[in-house]
């Protein structure tokens, strides 16, 4: 019996893997093409820095006119969770970072290199395996947990090395016969890769992110093939990204330490090696400790969590963005405009270590992409947000005019109001426009410099009495306030005063303030003009005579 026979009895029904390499030609695309994928298991569970990769491989992808495509990676079907792909599909949709190819929904795929999921894809490992076990490559293992377990045992006792490999491969020495024997016996087996490597050696490496790196050879017989006919990841790694003409395998740097063995399987495969980025994971600074975001610890982990909390998907992407290129930052600021589109991204800039993710800083990016949007778009995105989150929010913002002239306030003009990183904030930000929400419970007023309420109660009286006119701009209005001001002895400028403070009680803006607290309780808010404009002299008149009220409690 020769290995070829082996090979047969092991897998008859296994096709010659030309059949695959002809069905999954080199794709024709223009030279610098990148071709690579986000490849998730579906745990039901999408991590923020499965996000950053897919985004940075997107990106590329765009920029060099490549192809992105998602593999879902099932091989493990103990981890997997029903609904498992929707989620995958459903998080990158959200994102609006869309796959040129793989799969669509939970079942459905698109583009000629599939099954683009990988217990589909059964036969081809089979084939490859049976390739690799007809030159010698590979070979069946018959030992049980209890004796790997033992081998272990031993190894750790002597304190070297753990693992298969050299004399502890123990089913590496069996002859042809002994094997097809053992098979017709029906004894259990799975698949190793007859490693050829050896650990004195070293094999050097070029990752496009870490640079170069040296690490001793692969002598592990890895398992490529597991009892239940499924490969392991790193077999299927190489077969499907040689198959599926990936360039750039762009993943996690948990990955790097694994070159060694993935560079020796497509060596003997006869595949050409894709290009590495091994990307840094994303990390959190807690209390002084640099660690990994967690699943378990880190609500901001989960990319659900962004959706939850309505922070705009451009926000996320930007700020990611700033994450992967510290060039990021200055580009924006030469081009505050520009969609993030634009920024040419660059795999060799990214960072080796890992990059603290910064929440207060992603909300700021928040605060401005929200600042350039229109109060059409405002009020469209915080309304797709309520749907799913807020029926109070859709409550308010059913009147959608007046919740137009709400968003609307400060926005579009040169310095557009920035006060709002994410939907979940948008009901607090403007409830007090809106009479519900501001007669709902009674009111702390937070006055300022003014606080006497003698005095607090004439201002507000004398404004709607003697100085609250129809104007047409904003400059007309102020100019009543500076008068109303000056009329009961404060300072029309903040110069003036301060010039002379003995002159007067205050400025006009400590005035200023009185009005503004005793319309919306609150002391910052945007352009009190403009509040004042969409409330109009009724609302302003009950709100007023509320805050008097309030005050004689
Ligand atoms: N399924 C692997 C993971 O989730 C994919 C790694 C890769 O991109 O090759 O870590």
């Amino acid at each position: 019996m020769d290995y070829k026979e082996l090979a047969n009895l092991i897998f008859p029904e296994a096709k010659e893997i030309s059949y695959y390499e002809e069905k999954y030609p080199e794709r024709n695309l223009k030279e610098g093409a990148v071709v690579t994928r986000f490849a998730p298991s579906p745990t039901g569970f999408v991590h923020i820095g499965g996000l950053y990769q897919s985004l940075i491989a997107k990106k590329l992808t765009t920029q060099t006119e490549g192809v992105f495509f998602l593999r879902v990676e099932d091989t493990d079907q103990k981890r997997e969770v029903e609904n498992g792909v929707t989620g995958i599909v459903n998080a990158l949709k959200d994102f609006v970072i869309v796959p040129d190819e793989g799969m669509i929904s939970e079942n459905e795929e698109k583009g000629d290199y599939g099954p683009y999921k990988q217990s589909l894809r059964k036969e081809i490992y089979q084939a490859y395996a049976k390739y690799l076990i007809e030159q010698g490559k590979a070979y069946p293992c018959f030992c049980t947990t209890e004796e790997i377990e033992e081998i272990r045992a031993k190894q750790e006792q002597a304190k070297i090395r753990p693992g298969y490999y050299g004399i502890w491969a123990k089913c590496r020495s069996y002859t042809v016969e002994e094997i097809a024997e053992k098979i017709k016996k029906g004894e259990k087996y799975i698949i190793r890769f007859k490693s050829p490597g050896r650990e004195d050696r070293k094999i050097k490496h070029h990752d496009v992110i870490k640079g170069n790196v040296d690490f001793p050879e692969n002598d592990q017989d890895v398992v490529i093939i597991k009892a239940d006919g499924l490969p392991t990841y790193h077999f299927a790694h190489a077969i499907d990204d040689h198959l599926m003409r990936t360039t750039h395998v762009i993943r996690g740097d948990e990955w790097l330490s694994s070159i060694p063995l993935h560079l020796q399987l497509f060596h003997e495969l006869g595949f050409k090696a894709p290009k590495y980025a091994h990307i840094a994971p994303i990390m959190k600074n807690d209390e002084g400790n640099k660690r990994k975001l967690s699943k378990r610890k880190d609500a901001e982990a989960a990319v659900s969590y962004y959706e939850e909390e309505g922070i705009p998907e451009e926000a996320v992407k930007e700020y990611l963005l700033n994450i992967a290129n510290s060039n990021f930052e200055n580009w924006r600021k030469a081009n505050p405009e520009k969609a993030i589109e634009e920024f040419e991204l660059q795999l060799n800039k990214m960072s080796v270590s890992g990059a603290l993710f910064d929440m207060v800083k992603l909300l700021d990016v928040g605060k401005t992409v929200i600042s350039r949007m229109t109060a059409e778009q405002v009020y469209e995105a915080a309304m797709v947000w309520a749907q799913k989150h807020d029926k109070e929010l859709i409550k308010m913002l059913e009147n959608k005019d007046y919740a137009l002239k709400v968003l609307g306030i400060e926005r579009g003009n040169k310095k557009p109001r920035k006060d709002i990183s994410k939907w979940s904030e948008v009901k607090e930000n403007i409830a007090y426009m809106y009479d519900e929400k501001f007669y709902e419970e009674s009111q702390e007023y937070p006055y300022q410099v003014i606080h006497n309420k003698e005095e607090i109660q004439k201002i507000l009286k004398m404004y709607i009495e003697k100085y609250f006119h129809e104007v047409d701009d904003k400059q007309q209005w102020f100019e009543q306030i500076k008068e109303l001001a000056s009329a009961m002895g404060y300072a029309k400028e903040v110069k003036e005063f301060k010039a002379n403070p003995d002159q007067y009680k205050a400025h006009v803006g400590d005035v200023s303030t009185v009005l503004r607290v005793a319309l919306t309780a609150r002391t910052n808010t945007p352009d009190m003009y403009e509040i004042m404009q969409i409330l109009g002299k009724d609302r302003i008149e009950k709100r007023f005579a509320k805050a008097i009220e309030e005050m004689e409690i």
